[in-house]
């Protein structure tokens, strides 16, 4: 994988702020890792709509990836229209008033629960291809808030109650098992979680026409053991020659492909020097909170763990902060190479995934606007928000 380089600052003076842009050509980079894999190994790659919902930039997802899989109806449909492919929906729990519509968009649908699967066996249409959700039971992710194999987790059937409720009838129903347990993983927490799968769930194989191995791998991450992975699926592929394998990432998509562009608003000054941006951690990068992590900033060195009155004043060191009432909104301290001064650019990097998708209203800050660089240079506002976004939903 090439390392990416941002060709941004050709741009960056016309740029509107709050904005994120995403950049064609990193994007398609990913995208171009990804279609390798699916090359080498003959799995299918989807893209997890939950992590990156850019309509700008679907039709480039549309021409390398197989579809995408969706977390219920709205991003069912969302990826029906935008991508035109594959639609795979799983939901932790679908709803009697949504299921139908959510057949009609759908190729393969995933029931959480054997319980699911009873309720609405008889509501599938017969163009849809039936799996479940299991839970291998094993976990690698960094923080139980995206730890989707968490102790008492909602997500899949456990092997105790696969095998409590399993009967002859569903396994003729089902058609594929579906597992996703990992979060910002590399090729050996794979191999486990994979191991583990095979262990429990292998026997049933038989009856099945596919398996998808869900999303969580640094698929599109300098240091990821390509080689590796492509040998394991290849493994996996020649040993169930039967079974189509999908793999559904999100973050692996949008990693590194663009930026949250803001401006400095005002600096004060409280024992140490304090930036206040047009943007805000709660709205518009919550990751940094619900990780937590600190985003980084081009050009500027992120200072951790370390008494800002420390400085001196040649230092040119700040408090980055946004500009809701939240006390916490605070981005993180960060060393500049010369000092800010207000109406300069911030860029926040990689902030493509789980950050349009989450945004928020709150407090009435405005919502970024989506913008794109092209490959050829030109830099085009998809939409733009305003007033209007955050009265209409309040
Ligand atoms: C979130 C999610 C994904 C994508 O996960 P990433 O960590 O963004 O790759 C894939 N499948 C399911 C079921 C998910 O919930």
């Amino acid at each position: 994988m090439k390392t990416k380089i941002s060709k941004l600052e050709t741009v960056l003076e016309e740029v509107q702020t709050p904005c994120y842009i995403c950049e064609e050509e990193l994007l398609e980079q990913n995208l171009k890792q990804l279609q390798y894999i699916q090359d080498e190994t003959g799995v299918n790659i989807l893209l997890a709509i939950k992590a990156f919902a850019n309509s700008g930039m679907m039709p480039m997802v549309a021409k390398y990836l197989k579809g995408c899989c969706a977390s219920g109806l709205y991003e069912a449909k969302y990826g029906q229209e935008l991508l035109q492919k594959e639609v795979h929906t799983y939901s932790p729990a679908f709803k009697d008033d949504e299921f139908n519509e959510v057949c009609e968009v759908s190729d393969h649908i995933v029931f959480n629960s054997f319980n699911q699967l009873e309720k609405f066996k008889n509501k599938i249409h017969s163009q849809n291809s039936i799996g479940l959700r299991v839970n291998p039971e094993i976990s690698f992710s960094p923080v139980d808030i995206y730890n989707p194999c968490a102790m008492y987790s909602r997500f899949g059937t456990t092997k105790k109650e696969f095998n409590l409720n399993v009967r002859d009838e569903y396994l003729e129903l089902l058609d594929g098992f579906h597992f996703h347990a990992l979060c910002e993983q590399n090729v050996e927490a794979f191999e486990d979680v994979l191991d583990h799968f095979e262990t429990t769930f292998s026997k049933y194989f038989k009856h099945l026409k596919w398996v998808n191995f869900g999303g969580g791998l640094n698929l599109t991450q300098d240091n990821f053991e390509i080689d590796e992975f492509i040998k394991i699926l290849k493994n996996f592929k020649s040993k169930y020659p039967h079974l189509e394998v999908y793999l559904e990432p999100g973050e692996a998509v949008a990693y590194q492909t663009g930026v949250l562009a803001a401006t400095v608003v005002d600096i004060i000054h409280n024992n140490i020097d304090i930036a206040l941006l047009d943007t805000s951690t709660e709205c518009h990068m919550p990751d940094t909170l619900a990780m937590p992590y600190t985003p980084q900033i081009r050009g500027a060195k992120s200072i951790q763990n370390q008494d800002l009155q420390t400085f001196g004043t040649g230092d040119y060191v700040y408090r980055i902060g946004g500009n809701t009432c939240l006390s916490g909104d605070i981005m993180g301290d960060y060393s500049f190479d010369k000092p800010l001064e207000v109406g300069d650019k911030i860029i926040f990097e990689d902030q493509m995934h789980y950050t349009t998708v989450k945004n928020t209203t709150f407090n009435g800050i405005k919502l970024p606007d989506l913008a794109v660089l092209k490959k050829d240079g030109t830099f085009q506002v998809m939409k733009k928000f305003g007033y209007e976004d955050y009265k209409s939903r309040n």
